[in-house]
């Protein structure tokens, strides 16, 4: 059915305009003065847009970012009047670098994401290109109702990438694929005219004209379609020529009309530009339930896909050993997945049945059982039939092939061949012979994703910097002949970009790729949109186009932290990595580090968890994880311009990282950007110097102890009028906000009256517990440090506060937000000898300030002191962790008396980066009667000195503002407010007027001292 092998073309995206050109700067001017959207031409802007979630990087001219339709419809006569391509953007997560081009990018996501109507009767929705899927459904789900093509970057894809990509989700086999539920799309063509293309019935007389000359070239080439065109559902490759003869499975339309929209689904910006989209809603399904089979080899399982799908199912999804394995070695996930398995499985297959019934779910589930006794597979099915458990393994499904993508050195699972689609059938043989074709190449894969319609996914490891491109062309042939054997699709999810455009003449053969030719010379006859996609695509291994091509150098770096465990390599076949320190890295492992970044775009959700603060309030490319950790990687790879590691683009990426490590724990990669921050901050105050106000912060618990003998002095900042603008002028400390209160009666000065054991004695007593009372609950807030100390007395522990004569410890925190590593090193080395003979005694560390905690159980471990700092960090435990930890394990149990309010938490960034919410959720649920309310927030805004700093005042407060205060200003007056952190309660009360408690002082109040207290 498919046309000889391989018939390529060759030709290369060429830039009309070079970036950075004097036509370049004309385009900006004439942007800027007939426009009112934001321009971005700068080299790190450019940069920035250079990339997406492929292994493909080319430079833009400059990044256009409008704010209306007429700013695109501007734009759009601009670039064609200076003959500048154009290319639309969304999210930028496509995987085959469609959203890369020598062009002027238009991003949409921005401004562009209005939901423009519902018409709930009628089941449709319109939209504007830049929406996100989850923030529309979101919407939708008030009217019981959402949109059903469920991708997996459902948190940052957008409408129009979607539709450009002709994107399939999850439960694609019940829904079908984008364009299965696009009912019109209204759109500019290049010649800056507007369409709407929807029913054929129904087309104005431009439309129609064009519909007829599809048309004839469909007609023409009838038989070749018929021949060479894929029948499965996932099939994604070239223009929708088959719309008036539909090839696929599933119809496009379910009357059998033609839809010319359906047209412009999947051509990846090269045809139109999209301004809004007319979907096919579907209602929301009221249950679920969910059969997870377990399958003791991996063919068997691939095999019975084709019978299972018979029952109807919503989904069924695929998850090999190796992801098994990977969940199992997360504590937590370990629950979770073990409910799912019986015994050792190969593979197991997660089976959905959706509907309004959950009795006629639960009835097609035992059909499945039975199903599963005739395949010869009895009691092999686990039955969920409850919301949570399917919830919690669909994460676990999410998470294992999050895992998968963290393997550090250059060796990475490359997305190429991983979504080509056979019929169910032939899956088992197919998936069997890829797996020897990737063993004959040195490399192996892990399974995953849609046996529903046989499209699974499969990235083997390879090395794009050195024998990459080879093994990529070579495996590519051998995958592209099994598909033609089983006559599938090659390209069956994530579209064709530069990676598959090629492969798009050898699936349809010379003629049809010459009938999408003439299409695009018909809408778009200067080649103005997105060139090179679809038509005249460059070759997969042109080694130009690659984000990290062979010779790819960094600039030689002597690291301040320790970044030797990501300096690394890895054999693809085993997936081991060598010893930390021998990969090669001319910067000690930070550039592998910020490497690890593969521009999937998860950073730009906006779902419960904190990533990324800064993108939530600016939506802006610069301020997202992942336009910091490509601004880092261009800067380390020279690719900037000399010494541009310390210059103005990388700190302009920096300026608002709060440090929050919202990605350390949410990035599927791990990117640690607060971490990155040190190291580059160390880097550029060593350039630059240190200003008054970074030693004022930096070097606070130096001076504190002389600052709290004369309070009255320390405080006249806040006391005497003008001296807050005073010292806003001179220090850049905002003067909207008060600073913390110096006082007399410190924690030291109070200790004596707590019974606090000596050092010895701790070490001798058989329940003990050391107290880090870290500068800021030390001086600023007595009474949390005395509270923690009663409560862990109460608890019958024995409690004993390091300190060193005329001070106190202190973690370097402050130091390390200042970029001086070297002070932080010394504090935190002095810190380390005081504490390691307890916890070499297994004797807990705890904390009140998570990120002063967390800088032991963290940062220590960067600043090579090897061994010991690994055991403090494993005995470093959050006050709430230790507690919850105690009573779990019945060392201690709580006597405390009812509170009689609402309970509102708010966890510190820290605090969710490290998952110790978790553990204060369960100390405060000891409390009777409470029932404590996470409230569901990013970051506070404060962050350490962040908020204080003038020129981020309001963007602090807007981070407030996100969820946080409104949350706080909707709760009752009485009720109470947990914070642990100093900078978030700082901030809860100067935006909400509300004083939220330590939850030390909150446990303290409430002991039961007529019973004796907690024991
Ligand atoms: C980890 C991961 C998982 C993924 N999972 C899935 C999955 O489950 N299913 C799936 O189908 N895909 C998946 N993808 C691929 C990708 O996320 C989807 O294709 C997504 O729909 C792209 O949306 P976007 O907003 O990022 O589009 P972009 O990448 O920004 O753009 C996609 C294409 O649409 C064009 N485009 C964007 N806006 C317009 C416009 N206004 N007018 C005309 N053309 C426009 C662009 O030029 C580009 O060619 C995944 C990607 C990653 C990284
Ligand atoms: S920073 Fe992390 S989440 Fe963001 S794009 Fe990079 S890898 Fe993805
Ligand atoms: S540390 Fe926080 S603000 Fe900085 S990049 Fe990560 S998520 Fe964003």
């Amino acid at each position: 059915m498919n046309a000889p092998l391989p018939g390529f073309t060759t030709a290369p995206p060429s830039a009309r305009v070079a970036p950075g050109s004097p036509e370049a700067a004309r385009l900006a001017a004439r942007l800027a003065a007939e426009t009112r959207g934001e321009l971005y031409f700068d080299a790190a802007s450019r940069g920035r847009y250079a990339t997406d979630a492929s292994i493909y990087q080319i430079e833009p001219v400059g990044v256009f970012v409008p704010t209306s339709d007429d700013d695109v419809a501007a734009a759009i006569d601009i670039a064609r009047d200076l003959r500048v391509p154009l290319l639309p953007r969304g999210g930028g997560t496509s995987q085959c670098g469609q959203t890369t081009g020598a062009a002027l990018v238009i991003d949409h996501s921005k401004h562009l994401r209005n939901v423009l109507a519902v018409d709930t009767a009628a089941r449709t929705a319109e939209v504007q290109p830049g929406i996100v899927l989850d923030e529309l459904n979101a919407q939708l789900k008030a009217h019981g109702l959402w949109y059903p093509v469920d991708v997996s970057t459902s948190a940052q894809a957008t409408l129009g990438g979607m539709a450009g990509n002709n994107s399939c989700g999850s439960r694609s086999i019940a829904y079908g694929n984008m364009v299965h539920n696009v009912l019109g799309i209204d759109a500019w063509l290049a010649d800056g005219s507007t369409v709407s293309f929807g029913p054929v019935a129904t087309l104005g007389t431009k439309e129609r004209a064009i519909a007829d000359f599809v048309r004839g070239l469909a007609e023409q080439h009838r038989a070749e379609i018929e021949a060479h065109w894929p029948k499965v559902l996932r099939r994604v490759a070239g223009y929708n020529l088959d719309i008036f003869h539909p090839q696929s499975e599933r119809p496009y339309t379910s009357d059998g009309s033609v839809n010319l929209a359906h047209l412009l689904v999947g051509t990846e910006g090269s045809l139109a530009v999209t301004r809004s989209l007319k979907l096919q809603l579907a209602p929301l399904p009221r249950a679920k339930v969910l059969g997870v089979i377990n399958f003791p080899t991996f063919y068997r399982a691939m095999d019975a896909a084709q019978h299972i799908v018979k029952l109807g199912p919503s989904a069924v999804e695929l998850v090999d050993r190796t992801m098994i394995e990977l969940a199992r070695a997360n504590p937590a996930f370990r629950p979770t997945i073990e409910a799912a398995l019986l015994g050792a499985p190969e593979a197991i297959l997660l089976v959905e049945f959706s509907g309004d019934d959950k009795r006629a779910l639960v009835a097609t589930l035992k059909r499945l059982v039975e199903l599963m006794g005739d395949l010869g597979l009895p009691g092999s099915v686990v039955e969920m039939t409850d919301d949570a458990p399917q919830k919690a393994l669909w994460e676990v499904r999410k998470a294992g092939l999050n895992i998968m993508m963290s393997l550090k050195g250059d060796g990475k699972p490359v997305s190429f061949i991983e979504d080509c689609a056979v019929p169910l059938e032939h899956l088992a043989e197919y998936t069997d012979e890829l797996t020897r074709v990737f063993a004959r190449h040195g490399t192996r894969g892990t399974w995953y994703a849609h046996a529903s319609v046989g499209t699974l996914h499969v990235r083997p490891i390879l090395d794009m910097r050195r024998d990459g491109a080879a093994k990529m062309r070579a495996i590519a042939e051998e995958a592209s002949a099994l598909v033609r054997r089983y006559k599938g699709a090659y390209s069956g999810e994530h579209g064709d970009g530069l990676c598959r455009g090629e492969w798009i003449r050898w699936q349809f053969g010379p003629k049809i790729d010459d009938a999408l030719r003439a299409i695009k010379q018909r809408l778009d006859p200067t080649g103005l949109l997105n060139p090179g996609k679809i038509v005249d695509p460059p070759k997969m291994d042109d080694a130009r186009l690659f984000r990290f091509p062979p010779g790819y150098r960094t600039i030689e770096l002597q690291p301040v932290l320790d970044w030797s465990p990501w300096n690394v390599q890895n054999d693809p076949a085993t997936e081991r990595t060598t010893a930390p320190g021998s990969g090669g890295d001319t910067t000690g492992g930070y550039a592998k580090a910020v490497e690890m970044c593969n521009n999937n775009g998860h950073c730009r959700k906006f779902d419960a968890g904190t990533m990324c603060p800064s993108f939530r309030v600016t939506r802006d490319e610069q301020h997202l994880t992942r336009g910091r950790a490509n601004t880092l990687r261009l800067a380390l790879s020279g690719q900037l311009g000399p010494d541009a590691f310390t210059g103005e683009a990388v700190r302009d990426a920096m300026e608002l990282c709060v440090s929050c490590k919202g990605c350390r724990r949410e990035c599927p990669t791990g990117i640690d950007m607060a971490k990155m921050k040190i190291e580059w901050l160390a880097h550029h105050k060593a350039r630059h110097g240190h200003t008054l106000r970074d030693r004022l912060v930096a070097k606070l618990p130096d001076y504190a102890r002389l600052a709290s003998r004369v309070p009255w002095l320390a405080n006249l900042r806040d006391a005497l009028p003008g001296a807050a603008r005073l010292t806003e002028r001179w220090l850049g400390l905002s003067a909207k906000r008060s600073l913390p209160r110096w006082r007399r009666d410190t924690f030291w000065r109070e200790a004596p009256r707590l019974r606090l054991a000596t050092r010895d004695e701790a070490l001798a007593a058989d329940k003990a517990a050391v107290l880090f009372v870290d500068t800021f609950s030390g001086y600023f807030e007595t009474e949390n440090a005395s509270a923690a100390a009663q409560v862990l007395q109460a608890a019958g522990y024995t409690v004993h506060v390091a300190t060193k004569p005329g001070g106190h410890y202190c973690c370097g925190r402050t130091h390390l937000a200042a970029g001086r590593v070297d002070e932080a090193r010394a504090k935190a080395r002095e810190l380390l000898d005081a504490l390691l003979p307890f916890a070499e005694q297994g004797i807990a560390i705890i904390g009140l300030e998570p990120s002063c905690l967390f800088t032991m159980r963290d940062e220590m471990l960067a600043m090579g002191f090897g061994e010991p700092a690994r055991t403090l960090s494993e005995h470093a435990l959050m006050f709430e962790e230790f507690l919850a930890r105690e009573v779990r394990a019945g060392r201690c149990a709580p006597l405390l008396r009812p509170l009689g309010q609402r309970l509102l938490v708010h966890g510190h960034c820290h605090q969710k980066a490290f998952d110790a919410v978790r553990p204060l959720l369960d100390v405060l649920a000891l409390i009777p009667d409470a029932k404590p309310e996470l409230i569901e927030t990013s970051c506070c805004g404060m962050a350490g000195s962040f908020g204080y700093e003038a020129e981020h005042h309001d963007i602090s407060m807007r981070m407030a503002e996100a969820r946080l205060l409104p949350a706080i200003r909707e709760a009752p007056r009485d009720a109470v407010i947990v914070a642990d952190g100093t900078s978030c309660r700082h901030q809860i009360a100067d935006g909400a007027g509300r004083k939220p408690l330590h939850v030390a002082r909150l446990l303290a109040g409430l002991i039961e001292r007529k019973q004796g207290a907690i024991t």
